[in-house]
């Protein structure tokens, strides 16, 4: 995971934890440095500009040319700021409806339907939950089957209606049964395109407002770094969604997605994919994942 910006911040950094004393012109090479890492990792401009400007602010402020240790010290400032690019505190997700409704939008191809397997599972196991698992993909019979695949996997009721082309009657029959049959959370899998469309947006936005969900949560592939970020803003605009799900963190994802998405959006990741299995889930930690980053 980011083992390319991992390696380039090492470096970039290296230099300062050899010096004993550093000088403003250590400082502002290793910020060069550090603004280049980031661009590389397809971090947008801007946000890589402001990164550096900050860190380098903070280090005047806290007089790091004087402090007794100035590498130790410029690496925390990096790690700290790290940390709030991607959102400063953890955010759990809202359990608090009965049942909890949670809809899952994103593009085709994201994760969607493997994220809400995780999703049920983890519930289910976790937290000691009830899930209903819901297709409302009504273009490809094949999603719902994987639904079906996966909620027999983890043991998960999945509700389906064969024929019926309209998720909105879909997910509110859906609602229906899963009080009728007690459960505590609906976890709503929809339609994705392969690029945001009109048609796509107008779908959800109605499934959205039929459903009116606890959380909303936008998924998308880390992979595809600031295609990620605009496909987000995209979804945002509609959604106004509660948290971001960043799947495929498991291959060589260069982290633009991870860094960029909250700055842009201005909503916290919640969760992170890390593999195919039905386990590959972790609540995203921002400093942990900042921990990750600096090695
Ligand atoms: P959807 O179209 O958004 O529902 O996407 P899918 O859930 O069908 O996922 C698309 C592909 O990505 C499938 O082959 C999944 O196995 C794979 N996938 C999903 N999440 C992850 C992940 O976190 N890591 C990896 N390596 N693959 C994933």
């Amino acid at each position: 995971m980011f083992n390319n910006l991992s390696d380039k911040l090492d470096k970039a950094l290296h230099v300062l934890k050899g010096h004993g004393k550093i000088t403003e012109v250590n400082v502002a090479e290793t910020l060069k440095e550090v603004r280049r890492a980031l661009l590389d990792a397809d971090v947008n401009f801007k946000i890589a500009k402001n990164f550096t400007n900050t860190v380098k602010e903070k280090a005047l402020g806290q007089d790091v040319l004087t402090s007794l240790n100035p590498g130790q010290l410029m690496v925390k400032i990096v790690k700290d700021e790290l940390t709030s690019l991607m959102g400063g505190e953890t955010v759990g997700i809202n359990l608090s409806g009965t049942p909890t409704v949670i809809l899952m939008s994103g593009l085709q191809g994201s994760g969607k339907t493997t994220f809400s397997g995780k999703l049920a599972n983890y519930l289910k196991t976790k937290k000691n939950k009830n899930v209903l698992l819901v297709g409302c993909d009504v273009y490809r019979p094949a999603a719902i089957n994987q639904l079906q695949v996966v909620g027999e996997q983890i043991g998960v009721e999945v509700y389906a209606e064969v024929g019926n082309q309209n998720p909105v009657e879909i997910s509110l029959n859906a609602l229906k049964h899963a009080k009728e049959t007690g459960k505590n959370v609906v976890i709503i899998d929809t339609a994705g395109r392969l690029a945001v469309d009109e048609a796509m947006m107008t779908e959800i936005s109605n499934i959205h407002k039929a459903v009116n969900p606890h959380e909303t949560l936008f998924v998308v592939d880390s992979m595809t770094g600031q295609d990620a970020v605009n496909t987000a803003k995209a979804f945002n605009d509609i959604l106004n969604f509660e948290g971001v799900v960043l799947t495929k963190l498991d291959g060589d994802t260069r982290g633009g997605a991870a860094l960029s998405i909250k700055s842009v959006v201005n909503k916290p990741i919640k969760f992170i994919g890390t593999g195919e299995k039905m386990e590959a889930i972790d609540v995203f930690h921002p400093d942990r994942m900042a921990d990750r980053i600096l090695g």
